[in-house]
């Protein structure tokens, strides 16, 4: 007798951004196999965190200047409040709802565990608070931690039409006919500004009748935005969505995360906000929020919290963090383009367009399982089976050996 005995073996976890959590575990056997290739020209599309043009992993020199004041700051290693660096999560928010937004009084914020925290969070917030049904809907196909996230605080997690796979675009009516044929006052997840994993967004135009359609049904939008300012280059128009919400009175849920734009993936520093009638509701809010995580973590984690608040509240800094992102972002889009150019160098007939169209760390190729699987095979190219490659695997120096294999077995 074990008193384990009854503990089955689970199905393998992505453990991290990009990898499909357990409905993929295919993933891990890409890592795998990709370390295990001789081939001198393999490449590695699995990958969910930036890589700068020579493959490595990349640290903003804003974040190395931030952490150095840090260190010569001498600061203690006190614990921060339940909501975390006070000064972290007021910047974070001026960052996602804008400088002057007159919500910014009327919102009850937090710091959180990075971006995965803060959904949790949310999920619990709703799960204790929303007066409507317990259910979250999220988009065809989505991050795939999302599910589990809402699952575990005790939602419902029911989809919602997002990607057409004839087009490789947005499934814009659909969605559309989804948020209308939900019942009113639903919860609707959306992601802020490139879509993870298909890299297609709505135009400013559809996330305008987007907020109409949601606003006519009152439903719930929460936003959740791991990617801003990393997607176009810009954090404004990378917050057109959610600001466009504000400014047509929704009270939205919105979920930040600085792994990306800022390259702090490990350091785990996230916001998470929830826009209330005003700064009464918004202190109500607050006081739940600090209710739901004292008991789960106590307080969050300092360091990186820290590094985002200095690039966040210097003037200086901040203005050479977001020629980084853009950096980052500019890097991504120039892969795109050459990819598709040479793609149609080579002779493709195929329509590449949605390749420089989407936007993001991820395009969908709209490749077919076993065109993957031949261009694995064959030309030692490793990404996942529903044609998703992570555009910050392609470099300048391996886009040529991508773009023959890709032709080679596609045509
Ligand atoms: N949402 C989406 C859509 C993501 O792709 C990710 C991963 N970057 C996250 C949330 C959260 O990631 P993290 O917990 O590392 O901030």
């Amino acid at each position: 007798f074990s008193i384990w005995g009854n503990v089955p073996k689970g199905p393998p976890v992505g453990d991290s951004n990009g990898e499909r959590a357990s409905t993929s575990p295919a993933i891990l056997g890409i890592t795998e196999a990709f370390k295990a290739d001789s081939n001198e020209k393999k490449i590695n599309l699995g990958v969910g965190a930036y890589r700068d043009d020579a493959g490595k992993p990349y640290v903003l020199p804003s974040v190395r200047e931030a952490e150095k004041r840090v260190i010569e700051n001498k600061m203690n290693k006190e614990y921060a409040g339940i909501t975390g660096v006070p000064e972290f999560p007021s910047a974070a928010a001026k960052l996602a709802y804008g400088n002057d937004s007159p919500v910014l009084d009327k919102i009850a914020v937090t710091q959180t565990i990075s971006g995965t925290g803060a959904l949790r969070i949310g999920g619990e917030y709703l799960k204790r608070w929303y007066s409507g049904d317990k259910v979250i809907r999220i988009p065809t196909p989505s991050w795939a931690n999302h599910k589990a996230i809402f699952q575990d605080a005790g939602l419902t997690v029911e989809p919602y039409r997002y990607y057409n796979k004839d087009t490789i675009g947005l499934d814009f009516d659909g969605m559309v006919a989804d948020l209308k044929a939900a019942p009113p006052g639903s919860v609707f997840l959306f992601h802020a500004c490139a879509h993870n994993p298909t890299g297609v967004d709505p135009s400013p135009a559809q996330w305008k009748e987007l907020s109409r359609v949601c606003l006519e049904m009152n439903h719930l939008p929460f936003f959740d935005m791991a990617y801003q300012g990393f997607a176009s280059g810009d954090s404004d128009a990378d917050a057109f969505a959610v600001r466009q919400f504000i400014r047509d009175g929704h009270k939205i849920l919105l979920s930040q995360s600085f792994a990306k734009n800022m390259g702090l993936y490990g350091e785990r520093a996230g916001v998470f906000s929830v826009v209330g009638e005003d700064a009464e509701e918004a202190k109500r809010i607050d006081s739940q929020l600090k209710i739901i995580i004292r008991p789960m973590y106590s307080n969050p984690p300092i360091h990186g919290a820290r590094i985002a608040s200095q690039i966040l509240n210097d003037p200086k800094l901040y203005t050479q963090w977001q020629a980084e992102v853009k950096g980052m972002a500019d890097r991504i889009i120039t892969m795109r383009k050459l990819l598709r150019e040479k793609l149609e160098a080579l002779g493709s007939k195929h329509d590449w367009s949605h390749i420089t169209s989407q936007i993001g760390m991820f395009a969908y190729t709209g490749l077919k399982p076993e065109e993957v699987d031949k261009i694995t095979k064959n030309y030692s190219v490793y990404f996942t089976k529903d044609g998703r490659i992570s555009v910050s695997g392609i470099t300048s120096k391996n886009v040529d050996h991508l773009a023959e294999a890709i032709f080679q077995v596609k045509g």
